[in-house]
């Protein structure tokens, strides 16, 4: 399946995020009550239960919590393999599962800086992927 015609569900929680990478903006829920940072979207803080959740846009870098190399990959992702999938630790404090892109196996770490890329992978369909920073 072509990543044009993959369909992302976009629920009033989530769109925010959507729109934002559109955007070239990686936002993320920051909420009141705790004043903790909150990914993916939702609509209730998971620390504290607030229903209190506003949107702020994360600077972009963090560093690579965990990763591996995808040598199987189905549907969309297919043509792409082999390709690294990391856990993102942002600097927010929250992690989120993403790509390192335009980085060689050797040179990704557990604790390498990483600054988000934009890349628009369809015609609505911008994804936040990382690359490694020197
Ligand atoms: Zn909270």
């Amino acid at each position: 399946m072509p990543m044009q015609n993959m369909e992302i569900q976009q629920d009033s929680d989530s769109r925010p995020y959507w729109e934002g990478l559109a955007q070239g903006e990686l936002r993320i829920q920051h909420c009141n009550a705790c004043s903790r940072a909150v990914f993916y979207p939702r609509a209730f803080c998971p620390h504290c239960y607030a229903e209190n959740l506003s949107w702020i846009v994360a600077s972009g870098r963090g560093t690579i919590y965990s990763y591996t190399v995808a040598h199987q990959a189905f549907g969309a992702f297919a043509a792409d393999v082999p390709f690294i999938v990391a856990i993102v630790e942002l600097e927010e404090g929250v992690r989120m599962m993403s790509r390192i892109v335009d980085a060689s196996r050797e040179r990704v770490a557990i604790g390498a800086n990483v600054q988000v890329t934009f890349e628009k992978v369809g015609e609505d369909l911008t994804l936040p992927y990382f690359r490694l920073i020197e």
